[in-house]
């Protein structure tokens, strides 16, 4: 095999891209990337009924937003588009028929009922789980009286010839040496009775063809990988380099799924969290660094990620984590692509961006960016900074608002309505001074006024709420305030 690094990601294209198909993308990307290879996208839809309508755009989409692009494939307009399965029928029909040629698999013209039932005999004896599910009924028909049959119009699959005893045996980057003892493996069916291909014998070709060399995919392919490696010794073609991936766990050990919370990246997408948090996270779940480092850009995924930093244990899928990532990762983010974030939030809770100004809207970014996890926290935990107040915390309200309390922030509202295009300095100095002159704390003026600017007891600090609401906005929701509030 030669060094060149070919990787495929090859979903089936069953609706929605679960967070451990997003693993494997990212480990084949990442992995081509740090090799000068070639990453490719093929899509198994060799099943036709499973096909989900749309969901080969919504797949692609979904790795473009996670910054996921493959390198090759049959586009248009200069792009690439992936390799599809259903468009390749003919190939694996040859490939097939080859095999029969050779004497490594046969044309197999049982029916449905008469699997049925040899299926319901195993189970009724028991020998299911230890023996393979097909008897080989139609292994020992002649070459000819199997071409009579075909002739004849009978339905009929195409099943690979797996040897009787012996073993096999493969080596995996991750589990090491694998060995299954063939007895245990079907004859597969490897061309179905719609002239599809099922995925064993259309994965191994086109790994072949597509030159691939190496396989990186989920654990539950483990299984599978034996009679692909017969395949590929009856076509007489070298193994790529085999990497399983372990399962993807839910806190409780048990393996990943829907019951336990969500599993489609679009669900984390319309959440709101950031794609390079979640492509962080998803990293994180079955390689590491060889140190404690957790947070990493896409670039640094790229330099670091090697194949022996992968381990074999199942991986927990731990939603705090990925909240703290998506944190770390807001921090990090630069002014310009929080905002139009920011941007999209506020036209989704319909509230139109043009009213604010640029400027206005980096400052509440900046005095909100430490406090969120997501971006739309920032209109959850400071709507103020988008409508006026119509809603005053009624426990602050309690503590904070006393009966002295609409004379003491009228005097604060006389002061302020002095300052000519305040800054917060100015605001603060006022507010001091009306304090002193009231004979009072600051915290007593502090409080009050962040109530009725906010309607909360807390948030980022006053002085910065105030210089970006500024002075006649301020002076609109003191008053606002002291009419609310004293009548109730
Ligand atoms: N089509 C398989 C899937 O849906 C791909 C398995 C493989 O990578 O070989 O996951």
């Amino acid at each position: 095999m030669s060094d060149t690094v070919r990787v495929r990601f090859a979903p089936s294209p069953t609706g929605f891209l679960h967070v451990g198909g997003l693993r494997t993308a990212l480990y084949n990307f990442l992995f081509a990337r740090s090799r000068g290879g070639t990453f490719i996208l093929r899509i198994e839809d060799t099943d036709q009924t499973r096909q989900v309508e749309g969901a080969v755009e919504n797949l692609i989409d979904t790795l473009h937003w996670a910054d996921i692009d493959f390198d090759e494939g049959p586009g248009k307009d200069g792009a690439f588009g992936p390799y599809v399965q259903s468009q390749r029928l003919e190939m694996y029909r040859e490939h097939a028929e080859r095999l029969v040629a050779e004497g490594n698999a046969y044309y197999c013209f049982c029916t449905h009922e008469r699997l049925e039932k040899i299926r319901r005999q195993s189970r009724y004896s028991g020998t299911l789980k230890q023996s393979p599910a097909y008897d080989r009924h139609c292994r020992s028909l002649s070459t000819d009286e199997a071409m009579r049959k075909k002739s004849a119009g009978e339905p009929y699959v195409i099943r690979m010839k797996v040897p009787e005893s012996g073993e096999t045996s493969f080596d995996d980057v991750i589990r090491e040496r694998v060995t299954i003892a063939n007895s245990i493996l079907d004859d597969q069916v490897l061309i179905k009775s719609d002239g599809f291909p099922t995925y064993h014998l259309a994965v191994v070709v086109d790994d072949h063809l597509m030159r691939i060399s190496h396989v990186i995919r989920g654990e539950e392919w483990l299984s599978s990988t034996p009679k692909h490696v017969l395949l590929y010794r009856s076509f007489g073609w070298e193994l790529p380099v085999f990497a399983h991936l372990s399962l993807l766990l839910n806190p409780d050990k048990s393996k990943l799924s829907k019951r336990q919370g969500d599993v489609a990246v679009e669900e984390y997408r319309a959440k709101g969290y950031l794609n390079e948090a979640l492509v962080n996270f998803v990293a994180l779940l079955g390689w590491n660094p060889g140190d404690d480092r957790e947070i990493f850009t896409m670039e640094e995924l790229v330099r670091e990620f090697s194949l022996e930093r992968v381990g074999k244990s199942g991986a927990v899928f731990n939603v705090e984590k990925l909240n703290w990532l998506n944190f770390q990762h807001l921090r990090r983010k630069p002014d310009a692509e929080v905002l139009q974030l920011l941007n999209k939030e506020l036209t989704r809770a319909g509230i139109d961006p043009s009213h604010f100004s640029e400027q206005y809207l980096l400052g509440v970014i900046s005095a909100m960016r430490e406090r969120v996890t997501f971006v739309r926290d920032v209109l959850e935990k400071s709507p103020y900074f988008f409508r006026p107040v119509d809603h005053y915390d009624p426990d602050v309200v309690k503590k904070r608002w006393k009966p002295h309390t609409p004379n003491h922030v009228r005097v604060l509202a006389e002061e302020f309505s002095k300052l000519q295009s305040p800054r917060k300095e100015d605001y603060e100095a006022a507010l001091v001074r009306v304090a002193d002159a009231l004979s009072i704390k600051p915290p007593e003026l502090i409080h009050p006024l962040r109530l009725a600017v906010s309607g909360m007891g807390a948030g980022p600090g006053l002085y910065d709420i105030l210089a970006l609401l500024g002075r006649d906005e301020v002076l609109r929701r003191i008053q606002t305030a002291i009419e609310r509030l004293t009548q109730s």
